[in-house]
C-alpha cells in the first residue's frame, strides 16, 4: 500500500471573525474529517489537524458551504490580516479598524483560479480553467506571475490595545485617532519572528516606523509596499526573504524611496503616537449596545474535549443555544459577543456545566501564556511546546503566588522550534524548542510587544524551565523598581547582571 498523507489546513479569518453557524460547521468538520480537534492559531484563523489527503476536497467544498475559505491562509501571499476583534458596538473605531481588515484581506487576495479547480469543483470532471467564475482571464494584479517572495504578514491595531502584536507583522497599521475618529495610520514596517535554526543570517525583528497615511491612502500605501516587495525581495534564498531583510538589506530611508516611487508621492514622517497598552478582552465587557462579549481563555488555542474539561462540547452549546457572534483574539482564546444582559448567567452555566474554567478564575500566568502547536502534528517542531507547556504553568503559577507575586502581568510564549510561531521575542518571557526537551530561555520583552528579548540561558532542559525561572522572580521579587514589570526587570539588568543576581 501507498503512505497515508495527513494535511493540516487553515481557515482564512480576518480579525477573527465568525458567526455560530461558521463554528458549528468546524467543529462538525474537525469531528467528521479532521482529529476532533479544532485549533485557534496565533494569527486569528483556524487549523484543522489530521486531514486524510483523501478527504481534503470534501472539506474545502463543506467550508465553502458555510462561506469559509482556506485561500491566503498559506502561500506565498498576504496571510490572514490580523486585527484587534473586539466587538465593541457605536464604536467607529473598532467597527473601522475590522472593515479595514476585511477591505485590506479582498485587496491582497490572490485571484487565482487554482483553489477553485484543485479544490472546489470534481477533480475528475472539473474544468480546467485559467478564467475565473465570470469568465474573465486570470491576472494577479499586485502579485503577478510569481507571487512574493515569502509569506507577507499584515496587522491593525489602536494605540491603547495592541493585542494583534502590531510590530511583529511584516506590515503594522497602528490607527490614531482623536474624538472617536480615526485620523491616519502609523506604518511599520519589516517585523517578523522566524529564526532559521543554524542560519545566523537569519533573525527575529521588530516592525519600524516607515510613515503615516491617510485612512483614503491606507490599501495604495500598503500596495506599494508589497510590490516593492514582489521586486526586491531576496528570491534566491528563501532563510532571508521575508520583507524584514529587505527592509534591512536596503536601509529604511531607501526603502521608504521605492514604496514613494511605487505609489507616486513622497511620504511623511511617522506620527509620534505609538502602542501604550495591550487588552486581552478576556472576561465580561459591554458592547456598547445595551449587550454584552465574554472573552474566553483557551489553553493554547486547543477545542478538544478533554477528559475533564469538554470545551467543544460547551462552545457547541454555547452556539446552538445563544448564536453568539465568535471573534478569536490573536492570543488564540475566543471571544462570544451579542450576548443579551439576561443571558449572561446562561453562557457562564454552560461553560461551567462543562467543567470549562471562567477567565476569571485562571491564574495571570495562565491568561497571559501561549504555545505554538508543536508535536505531534507540525513537521518543523524540534521538540514539545503545547503539550508541555501546561504542566510548566501548573507549577509556575503555584511557584509565582508563593512569592505573592500573582498579580504580575507577564507574557510566557513557547514554540517547539525557532520559527517562533507563538511570537516568542519580545514577550516577557520566551522559551523556544533548541533540542529535544531543551529549551532557549529568553527574557526581557514586554507585554506592549515593542522590545526584543535577549538569550538568557541556552539550553535548558524542560524540568529544569521552572525552576530557572524561580530564581528569576525571585531576584525581579527583591531587586525590583517600584512598580517595574517582571519584562522591564529582565531588560534592565540585561544578562550578565541577571545571572549574577540570580546566582547563576
Ligand atoms: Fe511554528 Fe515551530 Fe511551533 Fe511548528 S514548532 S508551530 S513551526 S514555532
Amino acid at each position: 500500500g501507498g503512505k497515508d498523507y495527513i494535511m493540516m489546513v487553515r481557515t482564512r479569518l480576518p480579525a477573527g471573525l465568525l458567526n455560530s453557524q461558521q463554528m458549528l460547521e468546524e467543529l462538525d468538520l474537525c469531528d467528521e474529517i479532521g482529529n476532533g480537534t479544532l485549533r485557534i492559531t496565533s494569527r486569528q484563523g483556524t487549523q484543522f489537524h489530521g486531514i486524510q489527503k483523501s478527504d481534503v476536497h470534501q472539506l474545502m467544498q463543506r467550508m465553502k458551504g458555510v462561506g469559509l475559505t482556506s485561500l491566503g491562509a498559506c502561500g506565498d501571499v498576504n496571510r490572514n490580516v490580523m486585527c484587534c476583534p473586539a466587538p465593541f458596538k457605536n464604536n467607529e473605531l473598532h467597527d473601522q479598524i475590522q472593515k479595514t481588515s476585511f477591505a485590506i484581506a479582498d485587496h491582497f487576495a490572490p485571484r487565482t483560479g487554482a483553489y477553485r479547480e484543485i479544490f472546489l469543483q470534481d477533480p475528475e470532471t472539473g474544468e480546467k480553467t485559467r478564467v475565473d467564475e465570470n469568465g474573465n482571464e486570470i491576472v494577479e494584479p499586485i502579485y503577478g506571475k510569481h507571487y512574493l517572495p515569502r509569506k507577507f504578514k499584515m496587522g491593525i491595531c489602536l494605540p491603547e490595545d495592541n493585542c494583534i502584536d502590531v510590530y511583529t507583522q511584516d506590515l503594522g497599521m497602528i490607527a490614531i485617532h482623536e474624538g472617536g475618529k480615526i485620523l491616519g495610520y502609523n506604518i511599520l514596517v519589516g517585523g517578523g519572528m522566524g529564526r532559521t535554526p543554524s542560519a545566523d543570517k537569519t533573525y527575529p525583528a521588530l516592525g519600524m516606523k516607515l510613515t503615516y497615511v491617510s485612512p483614503e491612502d491606507l490599501i495604495g500605501v500598503c500596495e506599494a509596499i508589497v510590490k516593492v516587495q514582489r521586486d526586491f525581495g531576496n528570491r534566491e534564498d528563501r532563510k532571508v526573504a521575508r520583507l524584514k531583510y529587505t527592509v534591512r538589506n536596503m536601509g529604511l530611508p531607501e526603502f521608504k524611496k521605492k514604496v514613494e516611487e511605487y505609489f507616486g508621492r513622497e511620504l511623511p514622517e511617522p506620527h509620534e503616537a505609538d502602542v501604550t497598552d495591550f487588552d486581552d478582552h478576556k472576561g465580561w465587557s459591554a458592547q456598547g449596545d445595551g449587550k454584552w462579549f465574554y472573552g474566553l481563555n483557551v489553553e493554547n488555542g486547543r477545542i478538544a474535549d478533554f477528559e475533564d474539561c469538554k470545551l467543544k462540547t460547551a462552545i457547541r452549546e454555547v452556539c446552538t443555544t445563544l448564536n453568539p457572534g465568535i471573534h478569536f483574539t490573536g492570543h488564540q482564546d475566543i471571544i462570544f459577543s451579542d450576548i443579551v444582559e439576561e443571558d449572561k448567567p446562561k453562557l457562564e452555566a454552560i461553560l461551567k456545566k462543562h467543567n470549562v474554567v471562567l477567565t476569571e478564575e485562571i491564574s495571570n500566568t495562565l491568561r497571559w501564556s501561549m504555545a505554538c502547536v508543536a508535536w505531534p502534528t507540525c513537521g518543523l517542531s524540534i521538540t514539545e511546546s503545547e503539550r508541555a507547556l501546561p504542566g510548566m504553568v501548573d507549577d509556575l503559577e503555584k511557584e509565582v503566588a508563593k512569592l505573592g507575586l500573582q498579580d504580575e502581568k507577564f507574557t510566557l510564549r513557547m514554540t517547539g522550534c525557532p520559527n517562533g510561531c507563538a511570537r516568542p521575542y519580545n514577550s516577557d518571557i520566551g522559551l523556544v524548542g533548541r533540542a529535544k526537551e531543551k529549551y532557549t530561555m529568553f527574557l526581557g520583552g514586554r507585554l506592549l510587544g515593542n522590545r526584543l528579548s535577549y538569550i538568557y540561558k541556552d539550553m535548558v532542559p524542560a524540568d529544569e524551565v521552572v525552576p530557572e525561572l524561580v530564581k528569576v522572580f525571585t531576584a525581579f521579587k527583591e531587586q525590583r523598581n517600584d512598580g517595574e514589570s517582571l519584562g522591564d526587570f529582565c531588560d534592565r539588568l540585561g544578562q550578565e547582571k541577571l545571572l549574577e543576581a540570580t546566582g547563576g
